[in-house]
Protein backbone atom coordinates (compact mmCIF):
# COMPACT_ATOMS: atom_id res chain seq x y z
CA UNK A 1 0.00 0.00 0.00
CA UNK A 2 1.00 3.66 -0.87
CA UNK A 3 -1.40 5.39 2.25
CA UNK A 4 2.14 6.29 4.11
CA UNK A 5 3.52 8.14 1.20
CA UNK A 6 2.54 11.61 -0.05
CA UNK A 7 0.16 13.71 1.94
CA UNK A 8 0.62 11.24 4.91
CA UNK A 9 4.17 12.12 5.41
CA UNK A 10 4.44 15.51 4.64
CA UNK A 11 4.35 16.37 8.63
CA UNK A 12 7.99 14.96 8.20
CA UNK A 13 9.05 17.54 5.67
CA UNK A 14 9.20 21.03 7.60
CA UNK A 15 10.35 22.63 4.49
CA UNK A 16 7.51 21.79 2.76
CA UNK A 17 5.13 23.67 5.73
CA UNK A 18 5.53 27.07 4.68
CA UNK A 19 3.62 30.19 2.68
CA UNK A 20 5.90 32.45 0.57
CA UNK A 21 5.61 35.84 -0.52
CA UNK A 22 1.81 37.22 0.38
CA UNK A 23 0.94 34.15 2.26
CA UNK A 24 0.93 31.50 -0.80
CA UNK A 25 1.49 28.29 0.51
CA UNK A 26 4.24 26.24 -0.92
CA UNK A 27 3.75 24.05 -3.97
CA UNK A 28 7.24 22.24 -4.05
CA UNK A 29 7.58 20.94 -7.62
CA UNK A 30 11.45 20.97 -7.93
CA UNK A 31 12.41 17.65 -6.78
CA UNK A 32 14.65 16.47 -9.46
CA UNK A 33 16.93 19.60 -8.87
CA UNK A 34 16.79 18.92 -5.25
CA UNK A 35 14.38 16.91 -3.02
CA UNK A 36 13.42 18.32 0.84
CA UNK A 37 14.74 16.60 4.00
CA UNK A 38 12.37 15.00 6.08
CA UNK A 39 13.13 15.48 10.27
CA UNK A 40 14.73 12.20 10.55
CA UNK A 41 17.86 13.34 7.94
CA UNK A 42 17.66 17.09 9.84
CA UNK A 43 18.21 15.81 13.19
CA UNK A 44 20.86 12.92 12.29
CA UNK A 45 23.29 15.81 10.91
CA UNK A 46 22.55 17.36 14.32
CA UNK A 47 22.82 14.69 17.06
CA UNK A 48 25.86 14.26 14.75
CA UNK A 49 27.23 17.64 15.49
CA UNK A 50 25.79 18.08 19.07
CA UNK A 51 27.67 14.58 19.89
CA UNK A 52 29.68 12.72 17.85
CA UNK A 53 31.67 15.89 15.50
CA UNK A 54 35.22 14.44 15.32
CA UNK A 55 37.59 13.13 12.48
CA UNK A 56 37.65 9.88 11.02
CA UNK A 57 40.04 6.89 10.87
CA UNK A 58 42.37 9.15 12.72
CA UNK A 59 42.03 9.92 16.22
CA UNK A 60 42.14 6.94 19.09
CA UNK A 61 39.29 8.76 21.36
CA UNK A 62 35.51 8.16 22.08
CA UNK A 63 34.69 10.70 19.89
CA UNK A 64 36.39 9.98 16.51
CA UNK A 65 35.38 6.47 17.32
CA UNK A 66 31.98 7.06 17.21
CA UNK A 67 32.55 9.24 13.99
CA UNK A 68 34.25 6.35 12.33
CA UNK A 69 31.79 4.16 12.99
CA UNK A 70 28.72 6.33 11.98
CA UNK A 71 30.35 7.43 8.40
CA UNK A 72 31.15 3.45 7.77
CA UNK A 73 27.75 2.74 8.86
CA UNK A 74 26.63 5.15 6.13
CA UNK A 75 28.62 3.13 3.65
CA UNK A 76 27.02 0.02 4.73
CA UNK A 77 23.26 1.74 4.38
CA UNK A 78 23.98 2.70 1.06
CA UNK A 79 25.80 -0.96 0.18
CA UNK A 80 22.73 -2.48 0.89
CA UNK A 81 20.38 -0.35 -0.13
CA UNK A 82 21.60 -0.61 -3.88
CA UNK A 83 22.89 -4.48 -2.87
CA UNK A 84 26.63 -3.82 -3.56
CA UNK A 85 28.22 -7.09 -3.54
CA UNK A 86 30.58 -5.22 -0.98
CA UNK A 87 30.39 -2.41 1.27
CA UNK A 88 34.40 -1.29 -0.31
CA UNK A 89 32.46 -1.02 -3.61
CA UNK A 90 30.64 2.63 -2.08
CA UNK A 91 32.59 5.46 -2.77
CA UNK A 92 31.55 9.04 -1.24
CA UNK A 93 31.73 11.36 -3.72
CA UNK A 94 30.94 15.35 -3.62
CA UNK A 95 27.64 13.82 -5.52
CA UNK A 96 27.01 12.32 -8.87
CA UNK A 97 29.39 14.76 -10.98
CA UNK A 98 32.09 13.97 -9.21
CA UNK A 99 31.60 10.38 -9.15
CA UNK A 100 31.57 10.88 -13.10
CA UNK A 101 34.66 13.30 -12.76
CA UNK A 102 36.60 10.61 -10.64
CA UNK A 103 35.67 7.88 -12.93
CA UNK A 104 36.68 9.47 -15.92
CA UNK A 105 40.05 10.71 -14.70
CA UNK A 106 41.06 7.49 -13.12
CA UNK A 107 39.17 3.97 -14.89
CA UNK A 108 39.00 7.17 -18.03
CA UNK A 109 43.19 7.70 -18.18
CA UNK A 110 43.75 4.30 -17.82
CA UNK A 111 41.43 2.94 -20.35
CA UNK A 112 40.87 5.53 -23.31
CA UNK A 113 43.57 5.78 -25.93
CA UNK A 114 43.75 7.60 -29.36
CA UNK A 115 41.22 5.73 -31.88
CA UNK A 116 38.79 4.55 -28.74
CA UNK A 117 35.35 5.73 -28.59
CA UNK A 118 32.66 6.67 -25.97
CA UNK A 119 29.49 6.16 -26.34
CA UNK A 120 26.84 8.37 -24.53
CA UNK A 121 23.80 10.31 -25.42
CA UNK A 122 22.34 13.58 -26.59
CA UNK A 123 20.07 13.38 -24.08
CA UNK A 124 22.33 13.00 -21.10
CA UNK A 125 22.88 16.22 -18.20
CA UNK A 126 25.79 17.48 -18.80
CA UNK A 127 27.57 15.91 -16.40
CA UNK A 128 28.05 13.17 -18.31
CA UNK A 129 28.84 14.38 -21.09
CA UNK A 130 31.39 17.13 -20.27
CA UNK A 131 33.91 14.90 -18.46
CA UNK A 132 33.47 12.35 -21.12
CA UNK A 133 34.66 15.17 -24.15
CA UNK A 134 37.58 16.40 -21.90
CA UNK A 135 38.45 12.66 -21.44
CA UNK A 136 38.73 12.37 -25.39
CA UNK A 137 40.37 15.42 -25.33
CA UNK A 138 43.24 14.69 -23.06
CA UNK A 139 43.13 11.30 -24.83
CA UNK A 140 42.30 11.44 -29.04
CA UNK A 141 39.54 9.80 -28.35
CA UNK A 142 36.01 10.10 -29.72
CA UNK A 143 32.94 10.61 -27.95
CA UNK A 144 29.52 9.16 -30.24
CA UNK A 145 26.22 10.46 -29.31
CA UNK A 146 23.13 8.25 -29.42
CA UNK A 147 20.34 10.39 -30.41
CA UNK A 148 17.10 11.53 -28.73
CA UNK A 149 13.84 9.58 -30.25
CA UNK A 150 10.46 12.12 -30.96
CA UNK A 151 8.56 8.83 -31.42
CA UNK A 152 9.78 7.03 -27.65
CA UNK A 153 10.60 10.74 -25.92
CA UNK A 154 13.37 8.90 -25.11
CA UNK A 155 17.14 8.42 -26.08
CA UNK A 156 16.99 5.78 -29.22
CA UNK A 157 18.45 2.91 -27.72
CA UNK A 158 19.08 1.29 -31.11
CA UNK A 159 21.10 3.84 -32.51
CA UNK A 160 22.91 3.76 -28.96
CA UNK A 161 23.62 -0.61 -29.79
CA UNK A 162 24.27 0.41 -33.54
CA UNK A 163 26.77 2.75 -32.15
CA UNK A 164 28.80 0.29 -29.93
CA UNK A 165 31.71 -1.54 -31.89
CA UNK A 166 34.96 -2.65 -31.12
CA UNK A 167 36.52 0.89 -30.43
CA UNK A 168 33.86 1.22 -28.22
CA UNK A 169 35.31 1.48 -24.27
CA UNK A 170 32.83 2.69 -22.07
CA UNK A 171 29.04 3.21 -22.59
CA UNK A 172 27.29 5.64 -20.19
CA UNK A 173 24.01 7.04 -20.03
CA UNK A 174 20.99 8.02 -17.39
CA UNK A 175 18.95 5.16 -15.61
CA UNK A 176 16.10 7.77 -15.81
CA UNK A 177 16.25 11.38 -17.97
CA UNK A 178 15.93 13.98 -16.12
CA UNK A 179 13.67 16.20 -18.36
CA UNK A 180 12.29 13.13 -20.57
CA UNK A 181 11.48 10.98 -17.59
CA UNK A 182 12.28 8.32 -20.24
CA UNK A 183 13.46 5.23 -18.75
CA UNK A 184 16.33 3.14 -20.36
CA UNK A 185 16.30 -0.47 -21.37
CA UNK A 186 19.22 -1.15 -19.23
CA UNK A 187 19.54 -4.38 -19.74
CA UNK A 188 19.51 -4.40 -23.61
CA UNK A 189 22.34 -1.78 -23.40
CA UNK A 190 24.43 -3.33 -21.02
CA UNK A 191 24.40 -6.51 -22.80
CA UNK A 192 25.19 -4.80 -26.45
CA UNK A 193 28.12 -3.06 -24.02
CA UNK A 194 29.29 -6.66 -22.63
CA UNK A 195 28.97 -8.22 -25.98
CA UNK A 196 31.56 -5.43 -27.11
CA UNK A 197 34.17 -5.45 -24.83
CA UNK A 198 33.19 -2.28 -23.16
CA UNK A 199 32.69 -1.22 -19.60
CA UNK A 200 29.35 0.59 -18.41
CA UNK A 201 28.64 3.87 -16.43
CA UNK A 202 25.24 4.40 -15.30
CA UNK A 203 24.16 7.81 -14.12
CA UNK A 204 20.89 7.06 -11.40
CA UNK A 205 20.68 10.37 -10.12
CA UNK A 206 17.02 9.99 -11.04
CA UNK A 207 16.55 6.48 -10.36
CA UNK A 208 18.15 5.64 -7.03
CA UNK A 209 15.95 7.97 -5.01
CA UNK A 210 12.69 6.78 -6.59
CA UNK A 211 12.60 3.05 -7.72
CA UNK A 212 14.14 0.10 -5.86
CA UNK A 213 18.06 -0.46 -7.83
CA UNK A 214 19.83 -3.64 -7.73
CA UNK A 215 23.16 -2.29 -9.25
CA UNK A 216 24.52 -6.31 -9.26
CA UNK A 217 21.43 -7.10 -11.47
CA UNK A 218 21.85 -4.18 -13.61
CA UNK A 219 25.30 -5.67 -14.41
CA UNK A 220 27.04 -2.56 -15.32
CA UNK A 221 30.76 -1.30 -13.85
CA UNK A 222 30.12 2.10 -12.63
CA UNK A 223 27.14 3.46 -11.13
CA UNK A 224 26.67 7.45 -9.70
CA UNK A 225 24.12 9.32 -7.49
CA UNK A 226 23.66 12.21 -5.41
CA UNK A 227 22.60 12.10 -2.31
CA UNK A 228 20.17 15.23 -2.35
CA UNK A 229 17.62 13.83 -4.42
CA UNK A 230 17.00 11.18 -2.26
CA UNK A 231 16.22 13.20 0.84
CA UNK A 232 20.23 13.27 1.93
CA UNK A 233 21.97 16.23 2.26
CA UNK A 234 24.13 18.47 -0.50
CA UNK A 235 27.71 17.81 -0.83
CA UNK A 236 27.54 13.91 -0.78
CA UNK A 237 26.72 11.43 -3.16
CA UNK A 238 28.48 8.21 -4.10
CA UNK A 239 30.13 5.91 -6.55
CA UNK A 240 29.34 2.38 -6.81
CA UNK A 241 31.86 0.42 -8.65
CA UNK A 242 32.65 -3.52 -9.10
CA UNK A 243 35.36 -4.06 -6.83
CA UNK A 244 37.57 -6.02 -9.07
CA UNK A 245 37.31 -2.93 -11.58
CA UNK A 246 37.89 0.12 -8.62
CA UNK A 247 41.18 -2.28 -7.45
CA UNK A 248 42.26 -1.88 -10.97
CA UNK A 249 41.95 1.99 -10.64
CA UNK A 250 44.71 4.59 -9.93
CA UNK A 251 43.88 7.25 -7.10
CA UNK A 252 41.69 10.55 -8.53
CA UNK A 253 42.44 13.14 -5.36
CA UNK A 254 45.88 12.55 -3.37
CA UNK A 255 46.80 13.35 0.24
CA UNK A 256 45.44 12.31 3.47
CA UNK A 257 43.72 9.62 4.03
CA UNK A 258 44.13 7.67 0.85
CA UNK A 259 47.54 6.39 1.64
CA UNK A 260 49.12 2.97 2.90
CA UNK A 261 52.60 4.02 3.09
CA UNK A 262 54.13 7.31 2.72
CA UNK A 263 58.08 8.36 2.42
CA UNK A 264 60.31 10.71 0.57
CA UNK A 265 61.04 8.35 -2.34
CA UNK A 266 56.99 7.85 -3.11
CA UNK A 267 54.29 6.50 -1.91
CA UNK A 268 51.84 3.55 -1.53
CA UNK A 269 47.69 3.90 -1.79
CA UNK A 270 45.20 2.42 0.42
CA UNK A 271 42.94 -0.27 -1.02
CA UNK A 272 39.43 1.22 -2.35
CA UNK A 273 37.03 2.64 -1.36
CA UNK A 274 39.78 4.66 1.13
CA UNK A 275 41.92 4.95 -2.66
CA UNK A 276 39.23 7.49 -3.33
CA UNK A 277 38.94 9.38 -0.32
CA UNK A 278 41.83 11.54 -0.20
CA UNK A 279 41.44 14.17 2.70
CA UNK A 280 38.67 14.74 5.56
CA UNK A 281 35.38 13.65 4.20
CA UNK A 282 32.10 15.10 4.33
CA UNK A 283 31.18 13.25 7.74
CA UNK A 284 27.69 14.82 8.48
CA UNK A 285 26.64 14.51 5.21
CA UNK A 286 27.47 10.84 4.98
CA UNK A 287 25.80 10.47 8.20
CA UNK A 288 22.91 12.79 7.06
CA UNK A 289 22.61 10.43 4.29
CA UNK A 290 22.84 6.98 5.97
CA UNK A 291 19.59 7.87 7.80
CA UNK A 292 17.94 8.84 4.40
CA UNK A 293 18.62 5.83 2.85
CA UNK A 294 17.16 4.46 6.45
CA UNK A 295 13.88 6.77 5.47
CA UNK A 296 13.38 5.46 1.92
CA UNK A 297 14.13 1.80 3.06
CA UNK A 298 11.89 2.40 5.74
CA UNK A 299 9.15 3.83 3.55
CA UNK A 300 9.90 1.12 1.19
CA UNK A 301 11.45 1.86 -2.77
CA UNK A 302 8.44 -0.42 -4.35
CA UNK A 303 5.86 1.69 -2.74
CA UNK A 304 7.78 5.22 -3.39
CA UNK A 305 7.83 3.95 -7.05
CA UNK A 306 4.28 2.90 -6.91
CA UNK A 307 3.12 6.13 -5.38
CA UNK A 308 5.46 7.75 -8.07
CA UNK A 309 3.61 5.64 -11.11
CA UNK A 310 0.29 7.15 -10.34
CA UNK A 311 1.05 10.90 -9.53
CA UNK A 312 3.33 10.32 -13.30
CA UNK A 313 0.11 9.41 -14.68
CA UNK A 314 -1.85 12.36 -13.04
CA UNK A 315 0.59 14.63 -13.77
CA UNK A 316 0.51 13.54 -17.72
CA UNK A 317 -2.80 13.31 -17.94
CA UNK A 318 -3.58 16.89 -16.51
CA UNK A 319 -0.88 18.75 -18.39
CA UNK A 320 -1.77 17.17 -21.64
CA UNK A 321 -5.51 18.34 -21.23
CA UNK A 322 -3.68 22.00 -21.11
CA UNK A 323 -4.84 23.63 -24.53
CA UNK A 324 -1.11 24.74 -26.41
CA UNK A 325 0.84 22.97 -23.86
CA UNK A 326 3.84 20.68 -25.37
CA UNK A 327 4.68 17.92 -23.07
CA UNK A 328 8.35 16.25 -23.37
CA UNK A 329 8.94 12.70 -22.85
CA UNK A 330 7.27 9.87 -23.53
CA UNK A 331 3.58 9.35 -24.64
CA UNK A 332 0.87 9.15 -22.45
CA UNK A 333 0.25 5.97 -21.41
CA UNK A 334 4.11 5.27 -21.39
CA UNK A 335 6.34 4.28 -18.54
CA UNK A 336 8.11 7.42 -17.16
CA UNK A 337 9.42 9.05 -13.94
CA UNK A 338 7.16 12.00 -12.06
CA UNK A 339 8.60 14.45 -13.53
CA UNK A 340 7.39 16.70 -16.92
CA UNK A 341 8.88 19.18 -18.93
CA UNK A 342 6.98 20.69 -20.95
CA UNK A 343 6.49 24.17 -23.37
CA UNK A 344 3.15 26.67 -23.27
CA UNK A 345 2.47 28.38 -26.24
CA UNK A 346 3.10 31.91 -25.97
CA UNK A 347 5.09 31.96 -22.75
CA UNK A 348 8.03 31.52 -22.41
CA UNK A 349 9.47 29.08 -19.80
CA UNK A 350 11.25 31.63 -17.73
CA UNK A 351 8.45 33.79 -17.79
CA UNK A 352 5.66 31.05 -16.99
CA UNK A 353 8.03 29.94 -13.70
CA UNK A 354 8.60 33.04 -12.63
CA UNK A 355 4.50 33.98 -13.29
CA UNK A 356 3.55 30.50 -10.80
CA UNK A 357 6.20 31.43 -8.69
CA UNK A 358 3.96 34.06 -7.45
CA UNK A 359 1.08 31.51 -6.76
CA UNK A 360 3.30 29.44 -4.70
CA UNK A 361 4.27 26.90 -7.37
CA UNK A 362 8.11 25.98 -7.77
CA UNK A 363 8.96 25.01 -10.66
CA UNK A 364 12.47 25.23 -12.65
CA UNK A 365 13.10 26.73 -16.31
CA UNK A 366 15.94 26.80 -18.21
CA UNK A 367 18.08 23.89 -20.04
CA UNK A 368 17.85 21.56 -17.05
CA UNK A 369 21.80 21.12 -17.63
CA UNK A 370 20.98 19.29 -21.01
CA UNK A 371 21.30 21.50 -24.05
CA UNK A 372 21.98 19.20 -26.30
CA UNK A 373 18.39 17.52 -25.38
CA UNK A 374 16.82 20.96 -25.96
CA UNK A 375 18.37 21.34 -29.41
CA UNK A 376 17.58 17.95 -30.39
CA UNK A 377 13.63 19.16 -29.49
CA UNK A 378 14.19 22.11 -31.23
CA UNK A 379 14.39 25.08 -28.54
CA UNK A 380 16.45 26.56 -26.03
CA UNK A 381 14.27 25.95 -22.53
CA UNK A 382 11.59 24.15 -21.60
CA UNK A 383 9.76 24.16 -18.04
CA UNK A 384 10.06 20.76 -15.97
CA UNK A 385 7.54 19.99 -12.58
CA UNK A 386 9.42 17.13 -10.53
CA UNK A 387 8.14 15.55 -7.94
CA UNK A 388 8.81 12.64 -4.72
CA UNK A 389 7.58 10.94 -2.36
CA UNK A 390 5.60 13.52 -0.02
CA UNK A 391 3.96 15.09 -3.45
CA UNK A 392 0.28 15.24 -4.10
CA UNK A 393 -2.40 14.65 -6.78
CA UNK A 394 -3.01 18.84 -5.28
CA UNK A 395 -0.14 19.69 -5.85
CA UNK A 396 -0.53 18.53 -9.40
CA UNK A 397 -3.85 20.38 -9.62
CA UNK A 398 -2.39 23.67 -8.53
CA UNK A 399 0.31 23.69 -11.30
CA UNK A 400 -2.13 22.73 -13.81
CA UNK A 401 -4.49 26.00 -12.25
CA UNK A 402 -1.26 28.42 -12.22
CA UNK A 403 -0.07 27.78 -15.66
CA UNK A 404 -3.82 28.42 -17.02
CA UNK A 405 -4.03 31.09 -15.27
CA UNK A 406 -0.40 32.63 -16.41
CA UNK A 407 -1.91 31.50 -20.15
CA UNK A 408 -5.15 33.42 -19.96
CA UNK A 409 -3.02 37.14 -18.73
CA UNK A 410 -0.91 36.53 -21.46
CA UNK A 411 -3.62 36.02 -24.03
CA UNK A 412 -5.18 39.32 -22.29
CA UNK A 413 -1.47 41.10 -22.61
CA UNK A 414 -0.63 40.02 -25.88
CA UNK A 415 -4.11 40.67 -27.48
N1 LIG B 1 22.73 13.47 -13.76
C1 LIG B 1 21.41 13.68 -13.70
C2 LIG B 1 20.50 12.80 -14.50
C3 LIG B 1 20.91 14.68 -12.89
O1 LIG B 1 19.59 14.88 -12.82
C4 LIG B 1 21.81 15.47 -12.14
C5 LIG B 1 21.31 16.59 -11.26
N2 LIG B 1 20.45 17.50 -11.93
C6 LIG B 1 23.18 15.21 -12.24
C7 LIG B 1 23.60 14.19 -13.06
C8 LIG B 1 24.21 15.99 -11.49
O2 LIG B 1 24.03 15.82 -10.12
P1 LIG B 1 24.84 16.72 -9.09
O3 LIG B 1 24.71 18.13 -9.56
O4 LIG B 1 24.16 16.49 -7.79
O5 LIG B 1 26.26 16.24 -9.09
Amino acid sequence: STAHLGAALRAQFPALHQTVYDGRPLVYLDSAATSHKPLAVIEAVREFYERDNSNVHRGAHALSIRATNAYEAARDKLAAFVNAASRREIVFTRGATEAINLVAATWGEMNVRAGDEIVISEIDHHANIVPWQLLAQRAGATVRYARYDASTGGMDAEHMISLIGPRTKLVAFAHVSNVLGSIAPVHRLVAAARAAGAAVLIDGCQSVPHMPVDVQALGADFYVASGHKMCGPTGIGFLWGRLDVLETMPPYQSGGEMIDQVTLEGSTFASPPGRFEAGTPAIAQAVGLGAAVDYLAGLGMANVEAHEHDLARYLVERLSAVDGLALYGPPRGEARAALAAFSVAGVHANDLSTFIDQDGVAIRAGHHCTQPLHAALGISASARASLYVYSTRADVDALVESIVSTQRLFAQLGG
